[in-house]
């Protein structure tokens, strides 16, 4: 007898729900868990909440051994250890932070042969003793994190990582798989490069994060806008980006001044006071961090609800990376960037102060790249994700603001008028700022200096605020009715159309713009912007906020972060259907078996009370909608979601296009393409052989997987092969061998 698998999908999605509590796999997971459990290297690249960690935690679960985990943040293991364990996973670290008792305990375990995680950093590799050790233990596969540490070309290169290549030198026969969320292609190349990886399993996922909100707004008075928007956010967990620590210091103060609970963080600070601020804020001890840049890698609190910049970033490399920080359980969050032209001299001058010229270029090419991202008029979801080299495949993605707000125009022709003739009477050679000064009769020595107060123009718009103004230009600017030929030296110039506007044979539409009371206006929308793509029944609000209390009492007796306990996207969704017995408790995303048996009844008993409390609540809520849709139609949805990608690969095949003309085609990796080949073998769709072997070729094929004994193991084929087979070609032509087998 053949056995065709070695783990078949009964046992990995079994794992998925009583281990992670989860009921479909995220984009690639699955490809990744199979590959890993067929003995492949891989090498992935996924957005940060893409969900990593999942991929090699479920393999690590089903193999033989142990998994040995590369994390670059002793701060961080703990998490990643209490998080797996609370799954019920067996997982542990050595590092200097544990007892001799707790080290002895990790030992024994060990020899045992009973874990399944064991976190370590990476500068263990340079001791020769613990590799010596590491060799005497029974190793599943190596699991590298943060794999761009170890290239110098990636923003996050740490010398210790280097010691890293060893591995596949010194544990020829334990696949090794490497994980990043960063993007670009050099750096791609230098971590399969560095780490020996073997003809590894390539994955690009997305970088689409299709449950965060961007959204740019004028800095305008910023303390009253941010208030305005945090009234709206109440209790929920949030980071607020400054770039210097002495606006983290002021706006985290003048929080506190106004009762909201906020904690700064910067790089000043002694390492205890930093360690304090990032602990209360993971355990949702205090809501809100105000932040420099140096509050970053490794935030795996999965509860972010928002990420505030407050002042322009440097590059949008790293306003993504941060704005990722939101939103990681997958529910709703917003990314708010406050966008002030007064910001940008700001940057430009940091940029001065770069010494070597083509560093200093670069920076100023990305500050430019920034500015436009800010000041267009173009879905913001489709610039970033073009910004990392993908085509987002519609033209409204229903949640930035360009695409949500751009319904409720109206005609501000004669505003734009008076803009536009303040530019043309000044010969076009200034900026927003100057421009809003002449419109309102501003009093200002730039004004005094150029004689500007005797123009027609002067103090036309004085019927208007200052933000009024800037508003229009900016939609001028967004427009591009008027030009900057530089975004760094922002001086308007005239275009054919604004000519058009100004002799009255155009007109202009744009958002509504600010009048004076900021609170009723603009800023107000922010807070109360709906998030439109998710179109999901409400939660009951109070019974949110119980859950919280027991969720935050739970974590606090073990003694972890409360969103390790679950999730936000699990108490949501009790709030939301109400489960009120065992069955349906475990039907909710995140409630695995060890889970529900730690805390289980005591969420039960809580919901119970709450509707014997509330019966109106409970009613309102059952108006929506009475239950959580099943888990067999939840599954079949996100099935025919993967399954068109599928069917798109099918039709291109039918088509005769070759695997390479779809890899290109669809901007997937081959592995890609080949995973959905082998879904669709397994779904018994017509695969024509001929389209991808001839005979002999599979003949051989055949006789090298033949030389592993009677399984279609794609390891030992390969091995047999002698460098003659790959992995793909070997997943590729193991699609036709099980059908002869089936037949
Ligand atoms: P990454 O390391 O890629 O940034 P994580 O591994 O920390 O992401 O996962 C981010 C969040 O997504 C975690 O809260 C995790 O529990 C959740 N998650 C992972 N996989 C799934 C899944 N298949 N379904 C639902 N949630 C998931
Ligand atoms: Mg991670």
């Amino acid at each position: 007898m053949f056995s065709v698998q070695n783990y078949n999908s009964e046992q990995i999605y079994s794992t998925l729900s009583s281990i992670f509590g989860f009921h479909s796999f995220r984009p690639h997971q699955e490809e990744i868990v199979r590959a890993i459990l067929e003995g492949q290297d891989i090498f992935a690249v996924m957005p940060t909440g893409g969900g990593k960690s999942l991929c090699y935690q479920l393999p690590a679960r089903l193999l033989d051994g142990v998994c040995v985990v590369v994390s670059p943040l002793i701060s961080l293991m703990k998490d990643q250890v209490d998080a797996a364990r609370i799954n019920g996973l067996y997982a542990a670290t050595l590092n200097s932070t544990i007892t001799a008792e707790e080290r002895n305990a990790v030992g024994v375990a060990l020899r045992q042969n009973r874990l399944d995680l064991l976190y370590i950093s990476p500068e263990r590799f340079n001791s020769e003793h613990f590799i010596e050790r590491l060799k005497t233990l029974r190793i599943s596969f190596f699991a590298i994190d943060e794999a761009h540490c170890i290239s110098e070309w990636g923003h996050d290169f740490r010398p210790d990582y280097l010691a890293l290549s060893k591995i596949v030198h010194e544990f020829p026969k334990v696949p090794v798989t490497a994980f990043t969320a960063t993007a670009t292609q050099r750096v791609a190349n230098d971590i399969v490069a560095r780490l020996n990886l073997r003809n590894p399993h390539l994955t690009r996922a997305s970088f689409n994060r299709p449950n965060l909100f961007y959204r740019v707004i004028m800095k305008q008075e910023f303390d009253v806008q941010l208030r305005s928007f945090l009234a709206g956010h109440n209790g929920e967990s949030g980071i607020i980006y400054r770039n210097s620590r002495k606006k983290v210091e002021a706006t985290a103060e003048m929080l506190r001044a106004y009762g909201i609970s906020a904690r700064p963080y910067h790089a000043g600070m002694s390492d205890a006071d930093r360690h304090a601020a990032q602990e209360a804020f993971s355990r949702d001890e205090c809501p809100i961090i105000v932040a420099t840049i140096a509050f970053g890698m490794g935030i795996d609190k999965s509860n972010v609800r928002f990420v505030i910049h407050a002042d322009l970033p440097k590059n949008i490399e790293g306003y993504y990376q941060e704005t990722g920080r939101a939103g990681r359980d997958g529910e709703p969050a917003e990314c708010l960037l406050f966008f002030g032209r007064q910001d940008i001299a700001q940057q430009l001058h940091f940029v001065d102060e770069i010494e070597e010229e083509h560093a200093r270029e670069i920076a100023k090419e990305q500050l430019r790249q920034m500015v436009r991202f800010a000041e267009q008029n173009n879905c913001r979801r489709i610039s970033l994700l073009k910004y990392f080299g993908e085509t987002f495949p519609v033209q409204n993605c229903n949640s930035c603001d360009v695409c949500v707000d751009s319904e409720e125009q109206e005609e501000t022709t004669i505003p734009a008028q008076k803009v536009l003739s303040a530019i043309y009477r000044t010969k076009e050679s200034f900026g927003a700022i100057h421009l809003a000064d002449i419109l309102v009769g501003a009093n200002t020595e730039k004004i005094r200096q150029f004689g500007h107060d005797r123009l027609p123009t002067y103090g036309v718009g004085k019927d208007k605020s200052k933000n009024y103004w800037r508003a229009v230009i900016d939609a001028l600017i967004a427009q591009k009715i008027v030009v900057i030929d530089d975004p760094l030296r922002p001086v308007l110039k005239l275009t054919e159309t604004a000519w058009s506007i100004l002799r009255g044979q155009k007109t202009f539409m744009m958002r509504k713009p600010p009048e004076r009371n900021l609170t009723e206006t603009r800023t107000n929308r922010v807070s109360d912007a709906k998030i439109p793509f998710y179109d999901l029944k409400p939660f009951s609000k109070p019974l949110f906020a119980k859950l919280r209390e027991l969720r935050t009492e739970l974590a606090r007796a073990e003694n972890v972060p409360p969103y390790i306990v679950f999730s936000d996207r699990t108490l949501h969704e009790i709030a939301r259907y109400f489960p009120r017995n065992a069955k349906e408790l475990q039907q909710i995303h995140g409630v695995g078996q060890h889970k529900f048996a730690a805390y289980g009844q005591r969420f039960l008993e809580v919901i119970n009370k709450f509707c014997e409390q509330n019966p109106d609540e409970l009613k309102l809520q059952q108006n929506h909608q009475p239950v959580k849709p099943n888990i067999e139609t939840s599954t079949q949805s996100s099935q025919s979601t993967l399954s068109s990608s599928f069917l798109e690969t099918y039709r291109l095949l039918h088509q005769g296009k070759t695997i390479d003309e779809i890899v290109t085609e669809r901007q997937l990796t081959r592995g890609t393409i080949i995973s959905h080949l082998e879904k669709l073998g397994e779904s018994g769709a017509e695969l024509s052989v001929d389209q991808f072997f001839v005979p002999e070729r599979l003949a051989q094929i055949k006789k090298w997987f033949r030389a592993s004994g009677e399984s279609l193991f794609l390891k030992p084929a390969v091995e047999a092969s002698e460098g003659k087979l790959d992995f793909e070609e070997a997943r590729l032509a193991r699609i036709f061998l099980r059908k002869e087998i089936k037949k």
